[in-house]
């Protein structure tokens, strides 16, 4: 089984916001149902206007406070969750409770690297998984996360 799957269509649209006009990342916000409320916009700015990239909550609220956009680390989490909740980000789970949030939302995996704390797309793509188990009965195989972690060398 081969995993890797055309982008989503709704992926393309949205990489169209990241070139963004200002209404659009408005507009967005409205197609995925939510209020563009004042906090969302300047988050939501400050997320998908720079590429694809991978944050954390902690992240996102120091670029923020850099940004002068005052928000609490709690709002920042709320707003991470109800994009992802929108579908307009992926969370990708470290372990415990270190999340990353990644704007591409497309079907890919990644690397960590453990000591550095830095997570980031394995750039093939194409990558092989066999043997997947058949999905028990009235399921089906939603999305398989794979995270390589890594390690210096030597240690
Ligand atoms: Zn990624």
């Amino acid at each position: 089984m081969i995993l890797h799957k055309p982008p989503l269509k709704d992926y393309t649209e949205f990489k169209m916001l990241k070139m963004n006009a200002p209404g659009m990342i408005a507009e967005k916000l409205r197609a995925a149902g939510l209020r563009p409320t004042r906090q969302r916009l300047a988050l939501a700015k400050i997320l998908f206007g720079n590429g694809d990239r991978h944050v954390s909550a902690e992240d996102l609220h120091r670029e923020a406070c850099a940004a002068k956009v005052l928000v609490s680390v709690a709002t920042v989490y709320n707003t991470l969750n109800q994009f992802t909740a929108a579908g307009l980000l992926r969370e990708v789970a470290i372990e415990g409770d270190r999340s990353f949030f990644d704007t591409n939302t497309s079907n890919h995996f990644h690397f960590y690297h453990e000591k550095e704390g830095r997570l980031f797309d394995i750039g093939t793509d194409n990558l092989e998984i066999k043997g997947l188990p058949t999905a028990p009965e009235g399921t089906e195989i939603d999305r398989i996360d794979v995270i390589v972690r890594l390690k210096k060398r030597g240690n």
